[in-house]
């Protein structure tokens, strides 16, 4: 397997994956001066590689690396040197229905810095990792719990960019709701503690009626690539989409809830538990939009589709 390493921005070049060197006193180790990305790349029937929206994840890594202070590659830089990582492991990834190249760029203050401050030297890599299909036999819901006492963000904080720190910050919280069986939490707002931020490592919708409803981006949350996809696949297929605010109460009485991200594209939810609270959605907790739009969004990334949006990006 290979992985990508640049080096200031300079020379990046492809290498055999295994351990990197690293100062004990480099801005990442001390001082969490890192983000990463998530990406898939698919194989497709006619041996072609796909790629879903590359350009946004150099965007959202921008956006990161500027309030962390650290430069970063390029838009043209970051998407040629996923095409190059991707197309160095072709052998990697799965054949077509069988799974996907889950490809994870990362960015490190990787120069010594002892005080507090920016880190002088930058290193920009890329792995890559074979997955299989999120759901192996038809779509399974999520148990959700909302997290009362911990946030992973706030306002004027990191929460709308992917620092490494963010994930540190989940890792009680999550671990206690994995241990009661719970597969994850869901986070309120830090302020009123009344809104819904998102999941773990996802963004939350609920679905009433034709209103599809999920909260704004306003710095607390993370932007996810696949929620902007899924407004928009939603708005097509003719339901109104709304970002606001949404209330635990709004999220207790709604007729579907979801979430989306890179790993789960759309994984519909089962069911929440708020203070002791256990609310039910549907039958079998898949509900009828989750589906709908989780086959039209994951037709599109695997090429089953013909992509109207010109999302996908073809490496052949
Ligand atoms: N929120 C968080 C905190 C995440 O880590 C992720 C995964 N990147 C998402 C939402 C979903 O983002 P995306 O759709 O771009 O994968």
């Amino acid at each position: 397997m290979k992985c990508y390493l640049d080096e200031n921005f300079s020379k990046g070049a492809l290498q055999r994956f295994g351990n990197i060197e690293l100062n004990p006193s480099a801005g990442i180790l001390n001082y969490g001066q890192g983000l990463f990305e998530g990406l898939k790349a698919y194989k497709r029937h006619d041996g072609n590689i796909l790629l879903f929206r590359p350009e946004e994840n150099a965007l959202r890594m921008k956006m990161g690396a500027e309030r962390i202070c650290m430069p970063s590659p390029s838009v043209e830089q970051f998407v040629e040197a996923v095409k190059a990582t991707v197309l160095a492991n072709e052998r990697w990834i799965p054949p077509p229905g069988k799974g996907s190249l889950y490809i994870r760029p990362l960015l490190m203050g990787s120069g010594s810095v002892l005080g507090v401050a920016p880190a002088p030297e930058y290193t920009f890599l890329i792995y890559v990792s074979p997955v299989g299909n999120y759901f192996k036999e038809g779509m399974a819901p999520i148990n959700l719990v909302i997290e009362t006492e911990m946030h992973r963000a706030t306002p004027g904080g990191t929460g709308g960019v992917k620092t490494i720190g963010n994930y540190a910050a989940v890792l009680k919280a999550q671990s206690a709701a994995k241990a009661k069986g719970y597969s994850d939490v869901l986070y309120l707002d830090s302020v009123n503690k009344r809104y819904l931020e998102e999941v773990s490592s996802c963004n939350v919708f609920i679905v009433k009626g034709n209103l599809i409803t999920t909260p704004a981006t306003k710095g607390t949350i993370l932007p996810g690539i696949t929620r902007k996809s899924i407004i928009d696949v939603a708005r097509s297929q003719g339901f109104q989409v709304e970002e606001r605010h949404v209330s635990v109460d709004e999220l207790l009485d709604a007729d579907e809830v979801f979430c989306t991200g890179t790993a789960v594209v759309v994984s519909p939810v089962g069911s929440i538990t708020h203070l002791g609270r256990r609310v039910t959605y549907g039958s079998d907790g898949v509900g009828r939009v989750s589906k709908q739009l989780y086959s039209a969004l994951t037709s599109l990334q695997m090429g089953l589709a013909t992509d109207n949006m010109g999302w996908t990006v073809e490496l052949k």
